[in-house]
């Protein structure tokens, strides 16, 4: 073996005593990341996907695991030989389970594992979003959206044949919707590549006469309305799944599900947080030196709020309960965090200005503050730089 080959737990990012679940995750992850159909053409990639899933192939299966931490690599030199690791089959069911979860998450499912010849098979689901207001999101709505779903056809039943006919085994794969291409693997061995028959697109099938209905491909696309629940709490970005409300399945298999993603508009005063909201109430300086009772906006409606005589603007208060209700259960609910903010007068009348000179002459005469110092210890706090007054421009 002439490359250096990488350590199969480093590959793979786990320590020596990752268990199962751990390593498929970490395989699931670089899977995703490097598989040939997301990088089309990055060879760099394709060699990242061959490393990982062979570190996956031995790590996953206890007994060259077992190997593996034993001799190394070394346990698998000898290219070919018994105990030597060889190609390794795409759709074997470690991969098949794994790649069946990433495509289901990418394409929507369905449509790679299709083709598995005449099985009942689940069919695709369906993604699209919903855009509900922030306090819809708090509280829970319900929402009708408009989708194109395809049903069975009923001429032909969802084969897609002309009445009176019926679809024919596909010659070129015998009806199993898959044709095997084997080629030397870059590892030693035949690696077999399994891939969806072109002439039946892999539903095993042939068919000579459309049904003129639904043009040969055995479904009917209508436009529907579906009711979606939203529950109290739901966050941006997070989806509902409406099951069966997805494609058709195929062969007598079950539809695919909905999910509707659920986009949360922005509020002009309330910022969320988890099950937490936040905002900010403006109180007059009188009220923060005097203490009072000032309104505060929630998603429950306004509340009076004590303020305490001498609270600092920028004090943080808690109304507990008055935040988001857990997916949960709706009767748990977040907190609300307000912070108080001092607001400065920018309009006074001749008079209050007065008042607040009156007031600023009892309470340390800040507006005279530096007319009482002398110069030369204006200097000195300057730092020995001539005094510099700032004022407006
Ligand atoms: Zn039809
Ligand atoms: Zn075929």
């Amino acid at each position: 073996m002439a490359e250096q080959k990488r350590d199969y737990y480093e590959v793979l990012g786990v320590d020596k005593n990752a268990d199962d679940a751990a390593l498929k995750k970490a395989y699931r992850a670089l899977a995703k990341k490097y598989h040939p159909d997301m990088n089309p053409g990055d060879a760099e990639a394709e060699k990242k996907f061959k490393e990982a899933s062979e570190a996956y192939a031995v790590l996953s299966d206890p007994e060259k695991r077992r190997q593996y931490d034993q001799y190394g690599h070394a346990a698998f030199d000898g290219a070919g030989g018994a105990g030597g690791f060889g190609g390794f089959d795409f759709n074997s069911d470690i991969f098949g389970d794994i790649f069946g979860d990433i495509f289901g998450d990418i394409f929507g499912g369905g449509s790679r594992r299709g083709g598995r010849g005449s099985g009942p098979m689940k069919g695709a689901n369906l993604r699209t979003s919903v855009r509900i207001t922030f306090e819809e999101a708090v509280f829970g709505v319900e929402k009708e959206i408009e989708l194109t779903l395809k049903d069975e056809c009923k001429s032909c039943h969802g084969t897609g044949a002309k009445p009176g006919t019926s679809p024919e085994t596909c010659s070129k794969c015998g009806g199993k919707g898959q044709v095997v291409y084997t080629r030397q693997s870059p590892f030693g061995g035949i690696m077999r590549n399994v891939q969806t028959c072109p002439d039946c697109q892999g539903t095993g099938k042939v068919i000579k006469d459309k049904c003129s209905d639904c043009r040969g491909t055995g479904y009917i696309a209508s436009k529907k309305k579906i009711q979606v629940s939203i529950p109290a709490g739901i966050d941006n970005g997070q989806c509902v799944r409406l099951r069966d409300k997805g494609e058709p399945g195929t062969n007598g298999g079950p539809r695919g599900d909905l999910l509707v993603e659920v986009v949360v508009g922005r509020h002009p005063i309330f910022q969320r947080q988890d099950e937490n909201i936040y905002s900010t109430v403006p109180m007059s300086f009188a009220v923060a030196a005097l203490g009072g009772e000032i309104l505060i906006d929630t998603v429950d409606g306004r509340v009076i709020y004590e303020v305490k005589a001498g609270t600092q603007t920028d004090t943080k208060v808690r109304l507990k309960g008055k935040g988001v209700p857990s997916l949960r259960n709706k009767d748990v609910r977040g907190d609300h965090y307000v912070t108080l903010v001092v607001q400065v007068p920018d309009r006074l009348s001749h008079e209050a200005k007065d008042l607040l000179k009156q007031f600023d002459e009892q309470t340390g005469d800040s507006l005279n503050a530096t007319k009482n110092i002398t110069s030369d210890h204006a200097e000195e706090q300057a730092g020995g730089k001539k005094k510099k007054k700032f004022g407006k421009f």
